[in-house]
């Protein structure tokens, strides 16, 4: 479980100072976990469901979505996997869905669209139930707004686990967390009672603080001028979640950039998902780092 207090190895990586840390990664096509080791990781942080659904067909075949959760929970050999349910909407399309035009602010995206899009989201989640038998599953849910939200997925899910039991399917309820992506949720964080974990995803936690399109042309929020406010807006967060006590982890791209480090362990932050390829970086990194963030001795 990513929260074991286990020796530090196995993915675990430890600062100078001898703190935990946990390194799992983000995916978005399932190919890309040939080349990864899952020794190397905690488990897979975030799974880009929607990378893996390109077309409203895809979106409702059951088998199709299971086969992929099989293999990526078969690579994970029984570490932790993260399955975002599908971020559709803005500037993140489905072929044949008849969305209105991208746009990052766009009203219908993830969790928003599910809900109003029941049999694209009751097909992933008898998926997900379905899959969650064979190995350590999560559920997060993408660009929460409401505690409402995940309530409603949570009944969703209770409703296909009693349709899959009269059909006699082995199936297992996941643990459902949320991405903390939407100002308005990261501010009221400690209100999120139903939800079983955080996530920062400071892609678009960023574009919709800074006002700023993650793709446009002028995109200021990559910026580093813009990440001063973005870390004092996650520093709050980050208190709002210790007084729920839930895991929280950071899947952003600024996780796996080694110049924010030594930010993020100062705000607290213990757990970070991130590129394959930014593995080695960030491990580097944070054996040369003490708990608070700041340099250990020789460093
Ligand atoms: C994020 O918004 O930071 C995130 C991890 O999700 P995505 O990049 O898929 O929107
Ligand atoms: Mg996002």
């Amino acid at each position: 479980r990513f929260t074991d207090a286990s020796p530090c190895d196995n993915g675990e990586v430890c600062t100078a100072d001898g703190t935990r840390i946990l390194l799992s990664i983000n995916v978005n096509d399932p190919a890309e976990l040939a080349s990864v080791e899952p020794v190397t990781t905690a488990g897979i942080g975030l799974m880009r469901s929607e990378f893996a659904v390109s077309s409203v067909a895809d979106a409702a075949s059951e088998e199709k979505q299971i086969d992929i959760y099989h293999h990526v929970l078969k690579w994970a050999a029984g570490k932790p996997v993260i399955v975002r349910m599908l971020d559709i909407g803005g500037d993140k399309p489905l072929a044949g869905l008849g969305l209105p035009p991208a746009g990052p602010a766009t009203d219908l995206r993830g969790i928003r669209l599910l809900l109003a899009h029941p049999e694209i989201a009751r097909v992933q989640t008898r998926a997900l139930l379905r899959a969650a038998v064979h190995g350590d599953l999560r559920v997060m849910l993408p660009m929460v707004t409401f505690p409402s939200e995940i309530n409603e997925m949570r009944s969703i899910f209770h409703e296909e686990a009693v349709r899959l039991a009269k059909r006699g399917m082995p199936h297992l309820i996941p643990p459902i967390g949320m991405m903390v992506e939407v100002p308005a949720a990261a501010l009221m964080l400690d209100t999120f009672e139903t939800a079983d974990f955080f996530s920062f995803g400071t892609n678009d936690l960023t574009q919709h603080l800074a006002a700023s399109s993650r793709d446009g042309a002028n995109s200021t929020i990559f910026d580093s001028a813009t990440i001063p406010a973005l870390f004092r807006f996650l520093e709050g967060a980050m208190q709002l979640a210790a007084k729920r006590g839930k895991p929280v982890s950071i899947c952003g791209n600024i996780a796996g950039d080694p110049q924010w480090l030594p930010g993020l362990l100062a705000i607290g932050l213990r757990h970070f998902s991130v590129a394959p390829v930014q593995l080695p970086a960030i491990r580097s990194a944070i054996v040369g780092l003490r708990a608070d963030g700041t340099k250990a001795a020789g460093e």
